[in-house]
């Protein structure tokens, strides 16, 4: 099924995380600072980056469409519940998000990206996660920002995530062009929705799945000139 292509485009909206945010370098760091405090607590204490991931994947898999802090709370706790230390829950989360949003970076492309396009498109960021834009490198470059679980908003795939974005946005939904990486979240949820789609398909991977997204790109860089063939 291929999806709506030429015609005016108005707005660009943007999946944040592993999107226009490097974030895996920042879970990591952030992971390592909980694994050095816990270490600090109880020498013996041997937490691994295996129990971490574990734990993540276990709290995430019961409840995907739970908000994001929670399932990082829960899995911090079920982590260090393995050493009966779940009794420093809160200081652990605080740690983790701190260290989480201060090593947050936008990838060495999207600001000139952003840059480019604002003079020409209505920019908006729209995500499941809890990468607050100006948390992240991303204050102010922004026309709209919808967090799923603020004022109620389901996460993606939602249809209601992409009424949202639309409304947002203010225009007709073949005027709105979704970025992401996340195939089934960023692709075939938007094009469901009536929006045209660029993949960011960083890792050259095959499209997985019926829908064919209007552009692909391997980098953030090359997104202005796929915008420009795609409105024509
Ligand atoms: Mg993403």
């Amino acid at each position: 099924m291929p999806g709506y292509s030429g015609g005016v485009i108005r707005a660009v909206a943007f999946d944040a995380d592993e999107t226009l945010l490097d974030l895996r370098p920042a879970i990591e760091a952030a992971l390592e600072v909980v694994r050095a405090e816990v270490r600090g607590i109880d020498p013996a204490a041997e937490l691994s980056r295996d129990h971490l991931r574990d734990d993540w994947n276990s709290v995430f898999a019961e409840d995907p469409d739970a908000p994001v802090p929670h399932i990082r709370r829960e899995a911090l706790r079920r982590s260090l519940a393995r050493f009966g230390l779940e009794h420093h829950l809160d200081t652990q989360v605080e740690a983790f998000f701190a260290a989480r949003f201060r090593e947050t970076r936008p990838f060495p492309d999207a600001l000139a990206m952003l840059a480019e396009l604002r003079s020409s498109y209505v920019l908006g960021y729209a995500t499941n996660g809890n990468s607050i834009a100006e948390r992240c490198g991303l204050g102010g470059e922004f026309a709209f920002e919808l967090y799923a679980h603020q004022n109620g908003l389901p996460k993606k795939p939602s249809p209601a995530f992409f009424a949202a974005v639309l409304e947002a946005a203010g225009v007709d939904p073949h005027e709105v062009v979704y970025v992401g990486d996340n195939y089934r979240h960023d692709v075939e949820a938007p094009a469901a929705a009536g929006m045209r789609t660029v993949w960011v398909n960083r890792a050259g991977r095959e499209v997985p799945g019926a829908v064919v997204p209007d552009a692909v790109i391997d980098r953030l860089a090359h997104l202005p000139e796929a915008l420009a063939r795609l409105a024509t």
